[in-house]
């Protein structure tokens, strides 16, 4: 199991003499069965529990002595043993066409990027799971940076809260800014599996932030042990970073793929949603086009003839160029070619526009500025047995 959201125990001083601070609880990412179990132990009745989430998450309220339904008993105990603790604000841009970006700060110093993007009545946030990423695909700048390690639950919320608070957005009686939250940041969720869940789950829940599952997205490269165990806890949307039709050209983009090749992946999302109740749910595949890189007619061929048997849409994302990368943007004939042949095929196919060109907010430049941990990410991919996958260079 990952991190949580607990804070470090011990902290060193100048002198490197350990010094004890008071170990506070991070409530703001604890789902509701860890904040039941938190609640008990202090001997409280569950229905604070209800409360506390409703203060937090709805009402944006992180000081305990506000929470003026609470008695001043338990507000004071609250205020000695726990704590809400959210990512530390940087910077927030909103570009011309409504896109919108937050800079925070997270334990550690390292800083990630959250964006907004308004469309029609539907406002997306895109929230990140880890700070920097292990997988390293070759199109992808946050996969440059290197890893530094996961984000806890609370963090990952926080930047739900944030986003919707600075948007006066928390209220669920009123219109929702936000209405669909993806996790399509930085960092594979897959691989911080137990506190994108916890996180999750406080995005769907009633007295959280209770988006519908269809609005929430987890999107993977294709972590097959883990997408495989995920429709046994949870029913969200899922996106498939496909970005290719065969595994020799998908080994060159995306590297876990050499662990985890596309026909183990298709038949793990096929599972995904077989587990679910609604069968007419669909998978959504991403497929990111580079110039002369994948973007043939012949890859579109083989791309319709691979999800023949894969419920899905297929989402086309015109490569964002970024200065550490070679690769370029697909041209618009070669974009609306591959698409009119996905469509002749019988799929659907969405165009991801190009938004937020003002304040860098396109795909591929959520960068926000990863503290790379050179050994801790190699222990990582030891760890996640990725070592063996790492090849690269373009
Ligand atoms: S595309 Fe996603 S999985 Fe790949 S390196 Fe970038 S963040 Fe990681």
């Amino acid at each position: 199991m990952t991190k949580n959201a607990m804070p470090d125990v011990a902290v060193l001083d100048d002198e490197q003499n350990v010094s004890q601070s008071v170990e506070k609880v991070n409530l703001l990412g604890m789902s509701e069965q860890k904040l039941t179990a938190f609640f008990e132990s202090l001997g409280e009745k569950r229905f604070r529990v209800k409360q506390v989430m409703q203060w937090m998450h709805q009402r944006g309220v992180i000081d305990f002595d506000a929470m003026s339904d609470l008695s001043k008993a338990l507000r004071a105990k609250l205020a000695d043993l726990a704590e809400i603790n959210l990512p530390e604000l940087v910077s927030e841009q909103t570009s011309e066409d409504g896109t919108r970006k937050w800079l925070v700060k997270v334990a550690g110093g390292s800083c990630i990027e959250m964006v907004y993007i308004p469309e029609g009545n539907r406002g997306t946030l895109c929230v990140s799971s880890q700070i920097g990423c292990s997988l390293d695909c070759s199109f992808c700048s946050t996969g440059k940076q290197g890893f530094n390690r996961d984000l806890s639950a609370a963090e990952i919320i926080g930047q739900l809260w944030i986003a919707a608070k600075s948007m006066d957005s928390l209220d669920p009686t009123k219109d929702r800014i936000i209405s669909n939250v993806v996790l399509m940041g930085m960092g594979e969720p897959l691989l911080n599996f137990d506190n994108v869940v916890d996180a999750m789950n406080l995005m769907m829940h009633d007295c959280a932030y209770g988006l519908s599952k269809r609005r929430v997205t987890l999107s993977t490269a294709g972590v097959v042990p883990a997408l495989d165990r995920l429709g046994d806890v949870t029913d969200v949307s899922l996106a498939i970073s496909l970005h290719a039709p065969n595994d020799e050209l998908r080994n060159q983009l995306v590297p876990l793929n050499r662990k985890y090749p596309i026909a183990e992946l298709l038949r793990s999302a096929q599972g995904y949603l077989a587990k679910l109740p609604d069968k007419r749910r669909k998978i959504t595949l991403e497929y990111t086009l580079i110039r002369e890189v994948n973007d043939r007619p012949e890859h579109a061929r083989e791309l319709a003839a691979l999800l023949v048997d894969t419920p899905c849409k297929i989402n086309l994302i015109p490569f964002n160029p970024f200065d550490q990368s070679d690769y370029q943007r697909v041209s618009n004939n070669a974009l609306y070619r591959f698409r009119d042949i996905l469509i002749e095929a019988g799929y659907t196919v969405t165009l991801r526009t190009t938004r937020g060109d003002d304040i860098d907010a396109a795909c591929g430049q959520l960068a926000g500025q990863v503290n790379d941990r050179t050994k801790r990410s190699q222990r990582y991919r030891q760890e996640q047995g990725l070592e063996a996958i790492r090849i690269i260079p373009g």
